[in-house]
Formats: C-alpha cells, sequence, structure tokens
C-alpha cells in the first residue's frame, strides 16, 4: 500500500505572488454556503470553502443531561469541533485528541459573544462542527457555519460570527491561506468577527509578525470576514448562496 508522504513545493510562492493553487495573494477559495439542510437538527448549515467541507448541527435550547451541568441563569452552550477520519489524506484517528479539543474550545469562545445565552436559562443549546473535508482553515469555516447553524435554529443572536484566515508566505501577506501555506508557509492568522459591531472574537496567530505585518493582516483579514458575512446574510435568505473564487475588494 502506497504511503502518504506530503511534500513541501519547490516553490511557495513566486515572485510575482502567484500561490501554489494559482490565486494572487488577495484571491479567496471559492465558498458555498447551503442553510437547513439537516431535518433533525434545530439548525444546520454546510460550507464548503476551497477543499474544506464543514458541516454545523445546532440542538437546543433543550433539556440539560447531565442535571449537574444545567446553568439557572443563562444556556449552557456547549460546542464539539470533530474532524471525521475520511476527512484528511490519510485516515485520522477517529474520536477527540487535543487539537479537536483546542478548537471546541476556539470556536466556541467565538461564538459565545454573538448569543443572548440569558434568554435561555437552565437549557442546553448544543452545536457539533463536523469537519468532513479538510484542506486548512477548517476553525474559521467552522465557526462562520456554526453561526448560521445557531441562526437557522432561531437562537436569538447579537449578529452573525463570520470567520477567515490570512496569513505571511515570505514578505508576502496572503487571504485565506491553502494547505499548503498553512503547513509551509510562515504565519497562519485565524479571525472571527461578530458583525454589524465589527468585534473580534478570535485571532490567533502561529508565527512572527512585524507591527506593520500584523496591522496589514488584520485590516485584510477584516475585510475578508466582511466577505464571508455578506455571504452568510445570503445563504440566510436563499436555500443556497455560491462564489467561484473571488479577489478580496480592497487596495
Ligand atoms: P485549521 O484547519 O483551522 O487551519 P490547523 O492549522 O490545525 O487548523 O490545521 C490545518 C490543516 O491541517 C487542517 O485543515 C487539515 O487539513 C490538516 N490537519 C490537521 N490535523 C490533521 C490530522 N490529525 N491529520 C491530518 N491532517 C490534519
Amino acid at each position: 500500500m502506497p504511503i502518504y508522504v506530503e511534500k513541501k513545493p519547490d516553490v511557495l510562492i513566486g515572485e510575482d505572488g502567484t500561490r501554489t493553487d494559482g490565486r494572487s495573494p488577495l484571491d479567496l477559495r471559492p465558498i458555498k454556503i447551503e442553510v437547513g439542510i439537516l431535518e433533525r437538527a434545530d439548525g444546520s448549515a454546510l460550507v464548503e470553502w476551497g477543499g474544506n467541507r464543514v458541516l454545523a448541527a445546532v440542538f437546543g435550547p433543550r433539556e440539560v443531561h447531565p442535571k449537574h451541568m444545567l446553568l439557572p441563569d443563562r444556556a449552557l452552550l456547549r460546542l464539539r469541533y470533530n474532524m471525521a477520519p475520511f476527512s484528511t489524506p490519510e485516515r485520522k484517528r477517529p474520536g477527540p485528541d487535543r487539537r479537536s479539543v483546542e478548537l471546541s474550545k476556539v470556536i466556541r469562545t467565538a461564538l459565545l459573544p454573538a448569543v443572548f445565552i440569558e434568554k435561555y436559562p437552565g437549557s442546553a443549546i448544543d452545536v457539533f462542527v463536523e469537519i468532513l473535508r479538510s484542506d486548512a482553515g477548517t476553525r474559521v469555516a467552522g465557526v462562520t457555519a456554526a453561526s448560521l447553524a445557531l441562526a437557522d435554529a432561531g437562537i436569538a443572536m447579537r449578529g452573525l460570527v463570520a470567520g477567515c484566515s490570512v496569513g505571511r508566505v515570505d514578505d508576502f501577506i496572503v487571504v485565506d491561506p491553502n494547505h499548503d501555506e498553512d503547513m509551509w508557509g510562515d504565519v497562519d492568522m485565524p479571525m472571527a468577527v461578530l458583525f454589524e459591531d465589527r468585534k473580534i472574537t478570535l485571532l490567533q496567530a502561529d508565527g512572527p509578525l512585524t507591527v506593520e505585518q500584523f496591522n496589514e493582516c488584520l485590516r485584510l483579514g477584516m475585510a475578508c470576514c466582511e466577505m464571508v458575512y455578506e455571504l452568510q446574510k445570503e445563504a440566510l435568505r436563499r436555500p443556497y448562496v455560491m462564489v467561484e473564487r473571488r479577489a478580496l475588494g480592497v487596495a
């Protein structure tokens, strides 16, 4: 049986800024969003983002089990991020691991400021983020999908939370890093923003940035999240919404 070995591409980004998938630094990958696709969930959304396929399902508000977790003054918002064993090129060991525990917490924290948990005292709101196929950026696609699934479930929210990553590859700041760039690039900076307030609810970075580079990442990340937010709003109005690869409309 051939063993899958990932290889670093010879060139991650060309001198003219061409990326391994042919995109320019400010191009996002194609995104397709469908809302309300699971009959048995109270709310659901499927986000196809580049090679990512991320399904979010919401159950609740519902009774809390086990009972000792009940919070008398607000809802218990629980979130589970799970990668299917078939979601990666090489079969992933099923079940939770350190990364999925961390990402469950990160996504929950990004969503929490958006949810009026105080409106549902003593109940549970359970959010499941299932990664069916992964291609870098699953946490931001997960935040995007989960926020839509909450809205689809009719949970009272301050606004939608939209996510997107930005990053640095050599001296280029790129939006929506692909798998090669996430794995071998210099910095991946996932972000999520609560709209309309434009409050940042998720910001991580896994490498060094100068202050100028950080400010540029922040500016472009904000613009990306805004673009994703526009798609989210459209998706809630229609059965589904889709964009081809699209350049970020900023100078
Ligand atoms: P994110 O998906 O939010 O970018 P990471 O930076 O941790 O999160 O992961 C980047 C990508 O690496 C994932 O989207 C996935 O394609 C891949 N990956 C992560 N964990 C595993 C794993 N256990 N096995 C194989 N591929 C993985």
